[in-house]
């Protein structure tokens, strides 16, 4: 059995990002992964200019009981003259500061007089001034390969001026669901079946990443169909995900699938839920092969197949963020494998969802997170334990 660490370092060792990039528009660039530096040609700002509404001033001028009279009034937008000693300028948030000046001092430290503006206090030379290229300087790179663009990158990119956005393509991925016993929702369920909700989850997860999802629906549990599902997938994507089948048991019928058009590194990874955990590659595609059981897969999904995913769409390893918090609960000697609760935090502890079985999918629509819980564990009411946002775990 491999460790946790040991499957994921194995997975990413074989993610090869794509090759292929393309550009767009800014505008239709959100979530995808930028594939070369973002460099700036200007400074941002581009001008000194004002942080406040008040006065641009000479700072040994504008001391305190001083008054002085308003040579120009200088708004967003506008570039002033050059300030005329013994004066001040009327300047607003954002506004070029003028020639000559060197402080602003804000409105609410002034008083209006008739002969001009009084200071009520001496100000601090420099201040309330914003420096040209403080943000940005030409040259730079504001955004480096494998950046994702989320809203705060885009809003860098256009404050650059830029247009177009090279990244990569979308990672085209695959996916198929095996199981007798599935039925899609929209369709009665005879006695003995259940719903795929693994479809739905899973396509949600997919759809997070930024991936384009063909998706080839259910396959029977024949050796037959499930390589014929295999080679179509393989040949129209970059990655086939499938659920379920993968154990060893004479129903699982997609281990041999690949093992007949490709090959397999099955791994059993240490943990719970889930266990068995299927890498392979079939032609040009990688195999990701998620366990059947709905939290099994989404946990796997989460842990495993998304850092693959997103080193493969070009995007830079990231860590997620995990932190500490006390347990809001007690645990006494828990499983031989390491743990991945669904818990949420609850007045600042880490609640667990009463009912941890892999197949309880509604643990995860109520999870914040998965708590970390160490092979062999015992655990305290108020002891630490590290948790893990789900939101942390997806872009
Ligand atoms: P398997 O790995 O194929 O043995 O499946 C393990 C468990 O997960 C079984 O109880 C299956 O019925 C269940 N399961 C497999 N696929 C799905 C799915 N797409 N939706 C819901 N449950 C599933
Ligand atoms: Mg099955």
């Amino acid at each position: 059995m491999l460790s946790v660490e040991e499957a994921l370092q194995h997975l990413l060792q074989s993610a090869r990002p794509l090759a292929e990039r393309e550009t767009l528009r800014a505008d239709d660039a959100l979530d995808r992964i930028l594939a070369a530096p973002l460099v700036s040609t200007l400074n941002v700002p581009p001008l000194d200019n004002s942080a406040m509404d008040g006065y641009a001033v000479r700072a040994a001028e504008a001391i305190e009981g001083a008054v002085l009279p308003v040579s120009q009034r200088i708004p967003a937008g506008h570039i002033g003259q050059p300030l005329a000693a013994g004066s001040v300028a009327r300047i607003f948030t954002g506004a070029p500061t003028p020639d000559g000046a060197d402080t602003v001092v804000m409105q609410e430290d002034t008083e209006l007089v008739d002969d001009g503006v009084r200071f009520l206090k001496s100000p601090k030379p420099g201040g309330n001034i914003r420096r040209a290229g403080e943000d940005i300087r030409p040259q730079q790179t504001v955004l480096p390969p494998g950046t994702r663009l989320g809203p705060a990158q885009l809003g860098v990119a256009a404050s650059i001026g830029a247009t177009e956005l090279n990244v990569y393509r979308r990672l085209k991925v695959a996916v198929f669901f095996t199981g007798d016993e599935l039925v899609m929702p929209g369709t009665p369920l005879p006695p003995g079946r259940i719903y795929n909700s693994n479809r739905a989850a899973l396509k949600g997860l997919l759809a997070r990443l930024g991936c384009e999802v063909i998706d080839l629906g259910l396959v029977a549990d024949t050796p037959q169909a499930t390589r014929a599902a295999l080679g179509a997938a393989s040949r129209q994507a970059d990655v086939v995900m499938t659920t379920g089948g993968v154990s060893v048991g004479e129903e699982d019928h997609v281990k041999g699938a690949v093992e007949a058009l490709g090959h397999l590194d099955l791994w059993k990874v240490s943990m719970k839920p889930g266990k068995p955990l299927a890498y392979g590659r079939v032609g040009e595609a990688d195999f990701i092969g998620l366990p059947g059981n709905p939290v099994s897969a989404y946990v796997v999904f989460c842990l495993f197949a998304a850092p693959f995913l997103r080193q493969r769409m070009g995007e830079a390893a990231r860590g997620a963020i995990s932190f500490v918090a006390p347990a809001g609960f007690s645990l006494s000697k828990a499983g031989g494998r390491r743990e991945f609760m669904r818990a949420r935090l609850e007045e600042g502890q880490v609640a667990l969802f009463p009912n941890q079985s892999s197949g309880v999918l509604t643990s995860l629509a109520w999870a914040e997170g998965l708590v970390d819980i160490a092979a062999g564990a015992s655990i305290a009411q108020g002891e630490p334990v590290r948790f893990m946002p789900l939101s942390e775990l997806l872009p």
